[in-house]
């Protein structure tokens, strides 16, 4: 096991940068997840820890050693893929030795690290079989077994479970965290959705267009997050965003809706009439006697949980009622949210205030 450090690292692919100097630190046996909207950069980061895509500046470090110009087989790291990448003309056991054969490892040293990987990922039944004679979620644990096999210093994972169905997907969140618990190597982790990010990681990086957003454990991006892009990006339904101005009250801050106010914390260093962008999290809008107005739209119910979303103008403001209640569309209603659950950010550049 080692820890990853990352320092100023820059990529271009000929004129154009996609990479704009990262930095960024992963620890002795942390499960890291890279997050981001398709394009910001993610798989070309963890490419580069791999060393399946050269660096243009910067330093890439694993353990002690500086990889920078290592190529991937000296790095000590393993890397499951989408698509899986199996080689179909070999049994599940030839596909997981392949590696060590090729080391030339000791044979009975393969022999005993395929069946321990086997009865790790419970592929014991299977290792005679060719990949075609197997589930999506069966290969995806060949995958896997290629890469503890080799017993490297670092997992990378690029988004090993895009082409899996919904229930699979979950199910192998859950052993991927497990394996984790179990063998406690570090592991980078490159996926778009944030859910997979949230359940998944001990560190979420979230990133835009080749910069770091934020850096921090899951629910300290949920409760703190840096700005309205890791405030939006994170959560499911996504934050409400809604633009008011505040106002000084009762010797605090209020947030001026047009014509509704609602009371706010954390307003330091703010002048009277200052415009800003109130986060609320669906789940923290209640309803009320005053407060927002605004208009049932489309009603979801999910069993243990009631989305809403209403209409309110221009913008819609989606909630999560968690008690059962009937709307009826059309419906107008009052929402509000409790001071210390209302997120400001400036206006202009995003950032969070207070
Ligand atoms: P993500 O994994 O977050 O979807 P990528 O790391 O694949 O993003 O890509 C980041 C950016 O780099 C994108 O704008 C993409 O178009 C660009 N890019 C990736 N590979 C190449 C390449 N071989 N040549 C030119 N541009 C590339």
């Amino acid at each position: 096991m080692a820890e990853v450090t990352i320092r100023d690292l820059v990529k271009a692919y000929g004129q154009t940068q996609v990479i704009h100097g990262v930095n960024l630190d992963i620890a002795d046996g942390e499960f890291t997840v890279l997050v981001g909207p398709s394009g910001c950069g993610k798989s070309t980061l963890l490419r580069m820890i791999a060393g399946l895509e050269e660096i243009t500046g910067g330093q890439i470090s694993i353990g002690p050693r500086v990889v920078n110009h290592l190529p991937p087989s000296e790095r000590d790291i393993a890397m499951v893929f989408q698509n899986y990448a199996l080689y179909p003309h070999k049994t599940v056991a030839s596909n997981m030795a392949f590696a060590l054969r090729m080391r030339r490892m000791d044979k009975a040293e393969i022999a005993k690290r395929v069946k321990n990987a086997a009865e790790i990922l419970g592929l014991t039944p299977y290792l005679d079989r060719y990949p075609r004679a197997l589930s999506g979620g069966q290969r995806q644990r060949v995958a896997m077994g290629r890469a503890i096999v080799r017993d490297p210093q670092v997992f990378l994972f690029d988004e090993p479970l895009s082409n899996l169905d919904a229930k699979l997907r979950v199910q192998m969140r859950t052993e991927i965290r497990e394996l984790h618990q179990r063998l406690g190597t570090t592991t980078v982790y490159v996926t778009h959705d944030q859910i997979e990010a949230m359940t998944m990681a001990d560190k979420i990086v979230v990133m835009q267009a080749g910069h770091i957003e934020q850096i921090g454990s899951p629910l300290d991006l949920y409760d703190r997050p840096a700005n309205t892009f890791v405030a939006s990006f994170i959560g499911s339904p996504s934050m409400n965003m809604l633009e008011a101005t505040l106002r000084a009250e009762n010797g605090g801050w209020a947030a001026d809706l047009g014509g509704t106010r609602l009371p706010v914390t954390g307003a330091e260093g703010v002048t009277d009439g200052q415009p800003v962008t109130l986060g609320i999290r669906p789940e923290n809008l209640a309803l009320s006697d005053n407060g927002i107005a605004a208009t049932v739209n489309v009603v979801e119910p999910t069993g243990a949980e009631t989305h809403v979303v209403f209409s309110r103008g221009e913008a819609d403001i989606t909630a999560v009622f968690r008690e059962r209640r009937s709307f009826a569309a059309g419906e107008t209603v009052h929402l509000t949210a409790a001071p210390d659950a209302i997120l400001l950010f400036d206006r202009e550049s995003g950032a969070r205030m207070g």
